[in-house]
C-alpha cells in the first residue's frame, strides 16, 4: 500500500513505555517513518478518579509540563527530518475522565497538544468497582461476575454504551482501540463476535463514528504484545468503518522502540482487504489528519 507508515500512538518511559522521547525519535527515523506522535496515558485529572484504584500506568499529573517539553525540544532536533507530534492517549471513564477534562484544561497544556487520543479501558458498573477491560482474564471475569451479574452480554453492551458516549462527548481526534473489549477474548472465550447482537452493535457504532467525522485507529498493539491474533478493529468492522467512508489511521501502540512498526505490513493488508483505496485522496492518513 503506497501509504508512508507513522505512529502516533507511542509509549515512553513517561507512563508505561520502556524508552526514552529521543529513541523513540530516533527508532521511527531509522525505520523510515514518516512522522511519530507521543501517546502517553493521560493523568487522571479529576477528584473523581481519585475513586479510581491506583495505577501506574498512567502519567502522573505533574509530568505533564516535563513531557511537552521534552517532545518540543525533539521536534527542533529532528526538524527537517522527521515530524514529532505530542498526543496524550485520554482514558473515557463514565462520569469520572474523558478528553474533556484536557480541552477544559488548555492552560495545563500550553497549547502544546496536537491531538489526543480518547480510549476506553474501563467498564464502570452501576453496582460495584471500575475495572480495566484489558487486564488478565481473572480481574475481567471477576468484573462482569461483580459489575454485571456475570453477564457478559452486558458487560459488552456496556463496553460499546461507554464508545458511545465516548464519541458523543467528543474532543478527540483519534479513537483508539476501538475493540478492545475483545482482548479476553482470544478463541471466543467469552462470546461469539459473529453473533447477532455483536454484529448489532459494531454496525451502529461505525455509523455513529462516520457521523462524527473522527478518525478510527488500525492499532497493532494487540499484535505486537502477543494479546491478539487481530488488529484492532476486527476484519469486519474495519468493512463497516470503509463503507462509511471513516478515516483511518494505522498506529503500533508501541510500548517500546522495537514495536514502533510492528505488523504494520499486516495493517495494511487488512486496510487494503477492506476497500480502502490507494493513493492521494485516499481516507488512510499517515500524519494528522487535522493540524
Ligand atoms: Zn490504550
Ligand atoms: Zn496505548
Amino acid at each position: 500500500m503506497d501509504v508512508p507508515f507513522s505512529s502516533l500512538h507511542t509509549h515512553s518511559l513517561y507512563c508505561d513505555g520502556s524508552d526514552t522521547i529521543e529513541t523513540l525519535c530516533s527508532a521511527a527515523f531509522q525505520k523510515g517513518l514518516r512522522a511519530i506522535g507521543f501517546s502517553s496515558h493521560a493523568p487522571l485529572l479529576s477528584k473523581r478518579a481519585k475513586t479510581l484504584p491506583q495505577t501506574q500506568w498512567h502519567m502522573r499529573p505533574e509530568r505533564i509540563g516535563a513531557y511537552l517539553a521534552d517532545i518540543h525540544d525533539a521536534r527542533k532536533r529532528w526538524a527537517g527530518k522527521l515530524n514529532i507530534y505530542a498526543g496524550l492517549e485520554v482514558d473515557y471513564i463514565k462520569d469520572i475522565a474523558g478528553p474533556a477534562d484536557f480541552t477544559g484544561h488548555r492552560t495545563l497544556t500550553q497549547n502544546a497538544l496536537h491531538y489526543i487520543i480518547a480510549s476506553v479501558h474501563y467498564l464502570v458498573p452501576q453496582h460495584g468497582e471500575p475495572f480495566t477491560v484489558d487486564g488478565s482474564n481473572e480481574e475481567f471475569e471477576k468484573g462482569v461476575r461483580s459489575g454485571y451479574n456475570g453477564s457478559i452480554e452486558d458487560a459488552v453492551n456496556a463496553y460499546w454504551d461507554a464508545e458511545e458516549a465516548l464519541i458523543a462527548e467528543g474532543g478527540f481526534e483519534i479513537l483508539g482501540h476501538v475493540d478492545l473489549i475483545k482482548k479476553n477474548n482470544a478463541r471466543e472465550k467469552y462470546f461469539s463476535s459473529g453473533s447477532a447482537w455483536y454484529i448489532n452493535r459494531i454496525t451502529r457504532l461505525a455509523g455513529i463514528i462516520a457521523a462524527a467525522g473522527i478518525t478510527v485507529e488500525v492499532n497493532t498493539g494487540g499484535l505486537n504484545r502477543g494479546k491478539t491474533t487481530e488488529l484492532y478493529p476486527s476484519p469486519l468492522f474495519l468493512t463497516l468503518l470503509k463503507q462509511r467512508n471513516v478515516p483511518v489511521i494505522i498506529t503500533s501502540d508501541a510500548h517500546c522502540a522495537d514495536h514502533l512498526d510492528g505488523y504494520y505490513p499486516q495493517a495494511a493488508a487488512a486496510v487494503r482487504a477492506a476497500g480502502y483505496p490507494e493513493g492521494a485522496g485516499s481516507p488512510v492518513a499517515s500524519v494528522l489528519p487535522r493540524q
